[in-house]
């Protein structure tokens, strides 16, 4: 979702953790907050390469990877390897004459077989005592962290992060199995609704059915991760259909899931064209909900055509749909600029600005114009481009070729509507490098403050004051993540209510969301409103129930055994 966190202060749950129930005055704006009255949950940890057993692992994990390049990897239907006449090759993105591995590709026959198997696999898997789910999701998170540094080495030569940024992403692949498990154990009984004489009524939750889920490749195994396992551990089975540019981290995530035990048809794994595979898949009359992360332009389309009924279809399918931003984060006049450029140049080029949450927009209130200038162009000049396998790096490769060329086609035209104020010259000459580029003399209406660049591409848009910062922050189609620095209390208490984004940053990066600490998700045209690493994301996965008795006397004999009074916790087979 958002890769590393940035150090930001202890956040209120964690200072909480372990208290009794409390409540917060929240006085300047007259909310509360309520504080949570149980243990919260324990984030998995990050590795810290400043220690040189760290360096060393990685290294040794690089070394082991490149050695098993070009590797092939089967499609995975019923707990069945499969495989196709075709093959799909996984590039380096540093060196695109190196093949990291090779995909079997399915067409619409496995996504058929696909299908059935895991409409088979619910009639069991939709029965199993939630316990069992969680347990599933505990034994994949300790995999992850037996393999965390292969699995970095993979992200580093696969979709082109830096050491730590793929870290990120092994431990918030993590942090989903553990969070979504903590969750369902919380959710996962049935809750009496009010006490009543002479009544019960009892809410729980049956699963959806078959889900789809359509993943991103820039958080390769969080997102893939905290999809499939929030669609697992509330009883639905699961087809995955990973990035083609991260197909092999998607290959060893099936790996791992039938490591840790899942059954046959409860997972299955499809590579291949989204276009085809998932178009396909999205309309199938079995698959109940579509649970994707990625483009505006797919989501759209995936969220207009599975609002169409189609014969045989059983379910109205619910669709998760995260898609992307266009961040800004607005600089006060009295910002604390040490902290601000820091930030902004991490939110801005952290992987290569190819993040969702990454800030696109840089607000600068005209009073404190050149100052934050001066500083930003020289903190840009310090980053340094090339490939990842170096410890050094922090800009490294875009993704593909399309996005290469698509990305300086934007950078080109930018030219001739705005000023080009940095552009960084020393890249490699071989992957697809872009350098870090910033532009300043922005205005709002213009491509490059309103369309998703999804690179390292910086705009910089002057602001006459904090009313024309926040109309212009607003003035996008997306709302997914925003930031502001500022020393004004007055001033951020404006910002938290009025800046419209999913998530709200102040005085901190505006990527680096944990799981459980800042549930994650965008709404207008960044997402359906959800919020991923958030207990509430599962309900998406669940259809709710309500069941009520009269309990007064009847007459009834003999009792009913427990096990059939737990039967309506069940769906029907
Ligand atoms: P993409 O939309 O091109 O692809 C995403 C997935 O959709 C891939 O698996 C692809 O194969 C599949 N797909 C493509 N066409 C399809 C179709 N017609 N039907 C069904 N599936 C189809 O996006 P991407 O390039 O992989 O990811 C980058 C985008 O994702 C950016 O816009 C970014 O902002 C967004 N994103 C959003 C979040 C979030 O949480 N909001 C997180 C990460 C990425």
């Amino acid at each position: 979702m958002n890769g590393v966190a940035a150090a930001v202060p202890a956040a209120p749950s964690d200072s909480a953790a372990g208290t009794a129930a409390a409540t917060v005055d929240f006085s300047r704006n007259g909310a509360t907050r309520e504080m949570p009255s149980v243990d919260t949950y324990k984030n998995a940890l990050l590795t810290n390469f400043v220690y040189p057993e760290s360096q060393e692992k990685m290294r040794t994990a690089l070394r082991e990877v490149r050695a098993r390049f070009g590797q092939k990897y089967p499609l995975v239907i019923d707990g069945r390897e499969v495989w196709t006449d075709k093959l799909l090759p996984s590039l380096n993105p540093s060196a695109p004459d190196q093949i990291v591995g090779f995909v079997a590709e399915a067409g619409i026959p496995e996504a058929e077989s696909a299908a059935k198997a895991a409409r088979r696999a619910f009639q069991t898997w939709g029965r199993t005592p939630f316990e069992e789910r969680c347990q599933l999701l505990e034994r994949v998170a300790a995999i992850l962290d037996r393999r965390r540094f292969e699995l970095s080495a993979v992200e580093v030569f696969e979709v082109g992060k830096a050491w730590a940024e793929a870290d990120g992403d092994i431990r918030e692949a993590m942090d989903f199995c553990l969070f979504y498990a903590y969750q369902m154990r919380l959710r996962g009984n049935p809750r009496l609704t009010q006490h009543v004489p002479g009544e019960e009524s009892y809410q729980h939750h049956w699963p959806r059915g078959v889900a789809l889920v359509i993943a991103p490749w820039n958080f390769p195994l969080a997102i893939l991760c905290g999809m499939v396992t929030a669609a697992l551990v509330t009883g639905n089975t699961v087809i995955m259909k990973p990035a083609e540019p991260s197909a092999v981290l998607g290959a060893l995530l099936m790996e791992i899931f039938e490591e840790a035990g899942v059954p046959p048809g409860v997972l299955n794994c499809l590579h291949g064209r989204g276009s085809v595979i998932g178009a396909y898949l999205v309309d199938h009359p079995d698959v109940e909900m579509i649970a994707f992360t990625g483009s505006r332009e797919v989501g759209l389309r995936i969220w207009e055509s599975a609002g169409k009924t189609r014969p045989g279809q059983r379910e109205l399918k619910r669709v998760v749909c995260e898609m992307g931003g266009k961040n800004a984060i607005i600089v006060d006049s009295d910002a604390d600029l040490d902290e601000t450029i820091v930030d902004t140049i991490y939110s801005a080029f952290g992987y290569q600005g190819q993040k969702c949450s990454a800030c696109s927009r840089l607000i600068v209130l005209e009073e404190n114009y050149e100052r934050v200038m001066q500083r930003l162009l020289a903190a840009a000049a310090s980053l340094r481009v090339g490939n990842p396998e170096d410890p050094g790096i922090t800009v490294g490769p875009v993704i593909d070729e399309t996005a290469y060329r698509r990305i300086q086609e934007i950078v080109e035209r930018g030219k001739t509507e705005a000023t080009l104020a940095f552009q960084a010259t020393h890249i490699p000459e071989k992957g697809y490098f872009i350098p870090p580029t910033i532009f300043t003399g922005v205005k709002p209406e213009m491509t490059l403050s309103q369309c998703e660049i999804f690179g390292p591409v910086l705009s910089v848009l002057k602001a006459r004051d904090l009313d024309d910062a926040i109309r212009i922050a607003n003035d996008t189609d997306y709302a997914l993540t925003a930031g502001f620095f500022s020393r004004s209390p007055a001033n951020i208490e404006r910002i938290k209510a009025e800046l419209v984004a999913g998530n709200v940053y102040v005085n901190r990066s505006c990527t680096g969301a944990v799981v459980g600490r800042h549930p994650f998700g965008g709404f207008k045209m960044s997402g359906g409103g959800t919020k991923a690493g958030d207990g509430d994301y599962l309900l998406n996965f669940l259809v709710p129930r309500v069941v009520t008795e009269n309990i007064m006397r009847h007459g009834f004999a003999p009792e009913a055994t427990p096990e059939y009074r737990a039967e309506f916790l069940w769906p029907p087979r």
